[in-house]
């Protein structure tokens, strides 16, 4: 990978903070943009601007082209078998709300059980609470390990003749783990159970092939893999996301509409109400050619590289505590120093240019598991170098410093 050419496509990163070069390692909550797919955005608002699916004219039409080529790039890139798989949402949170909304209507009665893990993030948490309160569903949480990885030896036990659905996390935002989606994929589906995927900090990283895993639902955000902001993509199985019932009424999601009936339209426009966020949906199939031109598996070995170098020099710390010690792990470190507030090292870190999240990263059920109230979090794109590595490390050095 030539770093330095890639990082000419991200002009924020030659950018200054307080009169430093920006060193932004807050890419777990948000990737930066390359000029390819702002420049989409752009082009579209320009020459395509059109709403879609809706008018005979020529800039609808095109526009309508674009935004379905846009599904078939999303199709191949996770290799779903059909397009009518994948529908686009607002991101990975409206993702989960749908299928929590969506599936339990039709598949859940009172007293039938979900099981997450105690390593989620809110959005795969709350949005099954919703329905606890709706439709009397009950949650069962997989707990971790004091590595941070998934007990399954425990999840085992959590399945029952109730269980109707697991959702879990393929990465986790806050440890890092890379979580055993396929084992899980594979017991689930011994009993029945379809299984949600929270691809949220996997699909920027790891190749994601649907139907070899034979996930039943997967879901990511446009804007954690260099696409734009408020879009994402809900992969569904035919059959299930068939028998589910729409989520939001309106748009292009019905047949026709009457008083005495409404009938609804096929996949994926019943799940796609109201004007759609084509242009968004159009640069985020650039985004995608972007990462496929380079490749992920040559992403994944250059965040590796800096995960592994970044955890050496981090450890070299005095009274480092790193949360999340899998050895499968991917571009995420969280970590606490002695006794100094996440939001000290957070804030101070800022002021030297460098970018970090600090927090409980929507994970407070993980943060009360493992007794405290948020981490330091470092988290690696495929622009990021050594150098701003050492960076990083001599900036939480000087934090270190300024409390002893
Ligand atoms: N799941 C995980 C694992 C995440 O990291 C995030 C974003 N932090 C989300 C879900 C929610 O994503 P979004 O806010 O883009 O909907």
């Amino acid at each position: 990978m030539n770093i330095e050419k890639i990082r000419s496509n991200f002009p924020i990163l030659s950018t200054t903070v307080y009169g430093k070069p920006l060193v932004y390692l807050d890419n777990g909550a948000t990737t930066q943009k390359p000029k390819c797919v702002v420049e989409r955005l752009e082009d579209i608002y320009y020459t395509t601007n059109a709403n879609v699916h809706r008018g005979v004219h020529y800039l609808s039409q095109h526009a309508t082209d674009l935004a379905e080529e846009a599904r078939n790039t999303i199709q191949k890139f996770i290799n779903a078998k059909h397009n009518r798989e994948v529908i686009f949402t607002k991101g990975t949170t409206e993702s989960i709300n749908l299928v929590a909304h969506s599936f339990c209507q039709r598949f859940c009665k009172e007293g039938d059980e979900i099981i997450i893990s105690a390593m989620e993030h809110h959005a795969n948490i709350v949005s099954w609470q919703l329905q606890e309160e709706i439709r009397g569903i009950k949650l069962k949480v997989i707990p971790i390990n004091e590595k941070g990885e998934l007990r399954i030896d425990e999840m085992k036990k959590l399945i029952t003749s109730r269980t109707r659905l697991i959702s879990v996390m393929h990465v986790s935002n806050v440890l890092g783990t890379i979580n055993p989606i396929e084992e899980i994929i594979e017991i689930a589906h011994s009993h029945d159970i379809p299984v949600f995927i929270d691809a949220a900090q996997s699909i920027q990283h790891l190749p994601i092939d649907v139907q070899k895993l034979d996930c039943d639902f997967l879901a990511f955000s446009g804007h954690k893999i260099y696409g734009p902001n408020g879009v994402g993509v809900l992969y569904g199985k035919e059959h299930w996301l068939d028998e589910m019932p729409p989520y939001q009424g309106g748009g292009e999601m019905i047949k026709s509409v009457s008083f005495a009936k409404t009938t609804f339209n096929e996949l994926p426009f019943k799940f796609e109400a109201g004007t759609p966020d084509y242009p968004d949906v159009i640069a985020l199939a650039t985004a995608v050619d972007y990462l496929n031109s380079i490749g992920l598996p040559a992403i994944k070995r250059h965040e590796d590289a800096l995960l592994k170098y970044c955890t050496e020099e981090l450890l070299k710390i005095k009274n480092i505590r790193i949360f999340g010690t899998s050895g499968n792990k991917c571009s995420v470190i969280s970590f606490l120093i002695a006794d100094i507030h996440h939001y000290d090292m957070g804030m101070l870190l800022d002021k030297m240019g460098i970018a970090v999240r600090t927090g409980h990263h929507c994970a407070q059920p993980l943060m009360h598991e493992l007794g405290i109230e948020g981490t330091v979090r470092a988290s690696f794109a495929l622009y990021n170098t050594k150098e701003e590595i050492d960076l990083f490390i001599d900036g939480v050095k000087k934090v270190v410093s300024m409390f002893s």
